[in-house]
């Protein structure tokens, strides 16, 4: 299938590995959307993970442009949401790890006269970081015009920002259909990978865990995953719309009242697929999110009082989720436990990811940014196989939804020929 491995692919999507580099301007979509404080990056994560691409190319001798979308500016300048305070810790970062830090340049504009010149005049080594690129309403609206003057910057394309690949976006598709080759950066080849191969040729037992607030932001994954998983397990706030369609007395928990029916549909679908559908059999129940709350543990059978909420899985709860990890050789998690923000709620999501560790045996694959920070706060992100940056993105993936910003691989066109388009005409 998709643009990973290095090989041209049936479809013929590019890895960044099948481009001549050398010399040639790279225009480089990567997902620099950090977390900023005054002006100061507080998780560089996003940053680092882009960095074997950019070193690749960097090494390969890339005159290298890269641009990302930072926030929501909603098409206006907006300066506390300028990439700037980015490319000073891309500059140290590169420095720290590669020594390369100095070739970084800033441009305040991501298209136009000043970009094209400073995009003209880079060197071999070189890096320039564009300032954010939906500081133009173009970009979101993946507009043809806007689209050509980014490639107009660059030779080649290369996609690394697999976060950003749900979106129909001016860097993510529009632009692939100006430039003379689009490819796949380092990341995104790993995250369709690991991802990929779940979807594809997941070793059993395969253990999906999901939790989070809502059921309808998981609908689609559910019913994807139905019949590739061996079992399902839900836990957080959307097992008690399950629970209700259930019959069980759920008190003041999490509900989404119109989703019951579809939960009841979805219980009676398992039975058919014949997988293990695991929901919480006892819980951490308060009467408010508080960090100093009284909790209580409501025992299986027993009806959670009207005035009290579920905000975690009880012991007997991770026992039985934690059975069924145990004995996976895949596993893949999206959606935290109970309120792991809070103290008293997060022993469950803890056990979890502590379960997950420990079985090293299995393939492990972690989405989402609760679970990831989840994953991090229990102090076990080193011992999970591939923890996704794209929240959104690997849940319409996991969905078995095609991702625009992936499917355009198959745009990618030979090295001679500058194909433009008109905005009819398929890519
Ligand atoms: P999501 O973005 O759908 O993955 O949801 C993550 C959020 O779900 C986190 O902020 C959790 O605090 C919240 N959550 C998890 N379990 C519960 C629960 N039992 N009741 C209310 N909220 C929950």
């Amino acid at each position: 299938m998709g643009w990973f491995t290095g090989f041209r692919s049936p479809m013929n999507k590019l890895s960044i590995r099948d481009l001549d580099l050398n010399d040639h301007r790279i225009f480089m979509r990567v997902d620099f959307n950090v977390p900023l404080e005054d002006g100061r990056v507080m998780d560089d994560t996003r940053i680092r993970e882009t960095l074997p691409t950019i070193e690749y190319a960097l090494r390969h001798g890339a005159r290298l442009i890269l641009a990302s979308h930072l926030g929501r500016p909603n098409g206006k300048p907006n300066p506390s949401l300028s990439l700037k305070p980015v490319a000073e810790r891309l500059r140290m970062l590169l420095d720290k790890q590669l020594a390369l830090g100095e070739n970084v340049g800033f441009c305040p504009d991501c298209v136009g006269p000043e970009a094209e010149e400073v995009a003209g005049k880079l060197e071999k080594g070189q890096t320039l970081l564009l300032e954010n690129l939906r500081f133009h309403p173009e970009e979101e609206a993946n507009d043809e015009k806007f689209s050509k003057q980014l490639a107009k910057l660059a030779d080649y394309y290369v996609n690394d920002a697999f976060g950003a690949a749900h979106r129909a976006h001016a860097s993510t598709v529009g632009i692939t259909r100006f430039v003379q080759k689009a490819a796949a950066g380092l990341l995104m080849e790993k995250e369709l990978q690991y991802l990929g191969k779940v979807l594809q040729h997941p070793e059993h037992p395969f253990v999906a865990i999901l939790g989070g607030a809502k059921v309808s932001d998981k609908i689609g994954v559910i019913r994807n995953l139905m019949n590739k998983v061996d079992v399902l397990i839900i836990g957080g706030g959307m097992a008690y719309t399950f629970l209700k369609a259930h019959g069980e007395q759920i008190g003041k928990s999490l509900v989404e009242e119109d989703k019951v029916d579809l939960a009841r549909q979805l219980l009676q679908e398992s039975k058919s697929h014949k997988l293990k559908f695991l929901l919480p059999v006892d819980h951490v129940v308060a009467d408010k999110i508080d960090a100093n709350a009284k909790v209580q543990i409501i025992s299986s059978g027993q009806p959670i009082p009207p005035n009290m909420m579920a905000l975690d899985i009880g012991p007997r709860t991770v026992e039985a989720f934690t059975e069924e990890i145990s004995r996976a050789r895949t596993i893949i998690w999206n959606g935290p436990m109970g309120v792991f923000e809070a103290a008293p709620f997060a022993k469950g999501t803890f056990e979890i990811a502590e379960a997950i560790a420990e079985n090293p045996g299995a393939t492990s694959i972690v989405g989402g940014g609760d679970t990831v920070s989840a994953v991090h706060a229990a102090g076990v992100a080193d011992k999970i196989t591939h923890i996704s940056t794209g929240g959104g993105a690997s849940l319409e993936f996991l969905e078995g939804k095609k991702l625009p910003g992936v499917e355009i691989g198959k745009c990618t066109r030979p090295p001679t020929r500058r194909v433009t388009f008109s905005a009819t005409s398929s890519p």
